[in-house]
């Protein structure tokens, strides 16, 4: 592969001994990045050059739970609406993932990808659902992650609520994932094994999937306490709440990841913490549903690594980092409440979920890490180094263009134009003509 200097710019490295390095250049090759050196000092004869000038060079950004699948909902205006989640998922997203085809996976899937290289993201973990074309649709999504060149975990969400036949299906899709990604390492491809939630789980199918997931050696990426209604069927149904049913049926563990977790109670954190099950936090979608505030703060002094996740509400990690401010200090009545540890749900607690999949390499600028970095116009108007970073990151690089998205040392979008090899315009048009024909059925 060859070789890529990214010159003269303002180096933000992230990993645990963050630096902002002033005038320096970053050479990638073989998809990780070999050297990081004050401007001028590297020799790279025949590397492509990109200026960095007046713009920061940073890590992309890792989304830790959403689902491309539902792209194609945006505008339906169809649903009535919806009094409680319980409804939302109803009249919404149950009646659109039961009419995706394996094209509309596809295409859905493009879309929401061209969208995170526009905003910088470069690693996403997606959750997906679409019970009437289940098998295939994995390598449907994947065959538009490779084409769009980012990094993606997927998974299949398995539920009981299409019947039996359906989550058979969806275990078997999990597994031939699974199988694919074992057999044929992809630096851009991970699997993990998906669950939709306790209440729509039966014990029976939660063991199967303990049992296939275990022997795929893979993690469990399931929705845990979204609405105060999954923990009410847990106590009634099981007579135990979530965390606690889904520890006691094998599901949780460092591997996993567990969605929302915004009813859990105390012993359900010490649960989380004692199995080192991860944490998705998504402020935007738990605002929208209305259903609750997760206490990150609580989680994270228990010692529980908490991410953060965009549920599908936008590709824009930064977008989501500010809403997940907000909310804290609302929540909090705290104009000052938890600003660096909820900042660090993107710096750091995100890399490290997607670094239990990709062994390290992700989320920071160093020699031997992966060459997946962006380049951000912004030209600071307060001193920027280590001290003032997070400031800069929430008020000016969220409000600053993204010029630049760079992943295993591919460009995937120079100076604002994408370079995918694919036609945007043409796949947003077949995305349209999908998406009405969608609607029609809905
Ligand atoms: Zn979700």
């Amino acid at each position: 592969m060859s070789k890529l200097l990214i010159e003269n710019g303002t180096v933000i490295t992230l990993g645990e001994r963050s630096r902002v390095l002033p005038t320096h250049d970053v050479l990638c090759a073989s998809g990780g990045i070999t050297r990081i050196a004050p401007h001028g000092e590297i020799a790279a004869a025949g590397a492509r050059v990109v200026s960095a000038t007046g713009k920061l060079v940073m890590p992309g950004f890792i989304n830790a739970h959403t689902h491309l699948y539902s792209s194609f909902a945006r505008g339906l205006g169809k649903a009535q609406p919806s009094a409680s989640f319980r409804e939302v998922l109803e009249q919404l997203w149950w009646r659109l993932d039961r009419q995706l085809d394996l094209e509309d996976c596809r295409y859905s899937a493009l879309v929401a990808l061209i969208e995170a290289v526009r905003h910088g993201t470069t690693t996403l973990i997606d959750h997906h659902a679409s019970p009437h074309a289940a098998r295939g649709s994995l390598d449907a999504i994947a065959d538009a992650v490779k084409q769009v060149g980012v990094r993606a975990s997927l998974c299949y969400e398995v539920s009981d609520r299409d019947g039996a036949a359906a989550t058979r299906e969806g275990i078997k899709e999990n597994a031939a994932f699974l199988k694919r990604c074992a057999s044929g390492p992809d630096p851009h491809l991970r699997a993990m094994f998906g669950l939709h939630a306790s209440f729509t789980l039966s014990d029976a199918t939660l063991e199967r999937a303990a049992t296939t997931g275990d022997e795929a050696g893979a993690g469990f990426h399931v929705h845990v306490a979204e609405a105060a209604s999954d923990e009410e069927a847990s106590v009634r149904e099981h007579g135990v709440r979530v965390v606690e049913r889904l520890d006691r049926l094998g599901i949780l563990g460092p591997q996993t990841i567990a969605a929302h977790c915004v009813h859990v109670n105390e012993r359900e954190m010490e649960l989380l913490a004692e199995t080192g099950t991860a944490v998705a936090h998504n402020p935007q979608s738990n605002l929208n549903n209305a259903v609750g505030v997760a206490d990150v703060p609580g989680m994270l002094r228990r010692g529980i690594l908490v991410g953060l996740g965009t549920d599908a509400m936008t590709t824009d990690m930064l977008e989501e980092l500010r809403s997940a401010l907000w909310v804290r200090h609302l929540a909090e009545r705290n104009p000052s409440a938890a600003f660096v540890e909820t900042a660090s749900l993107v710096t750091q607690g995100s890399v490290a979920i997607a670094n239990r999949q990709w062994g390290g390499m992700l989320g920071e600028l160093a020699e031997g890490k992966a060459a997946d970095l962006i380049l951000v116009d912004y030209d600071p108007p307060t001193p920027l180094d280590e001290s003032t970073f997070l400031g800069h990151l929430v008020f000016g690089i969220s409000q600053a263009t993204v010029d630049s998205t760079i992943v295993a040392g591919r460009v995937l979008m120079e100076r604002g134009k994408l370079c995918l090899g694919l036609d945007e315009a043409e796949v947003m048009a077949k995305a349209r003509e999908r998406a009405k024909a969608l609607w029609e059925r809905f």
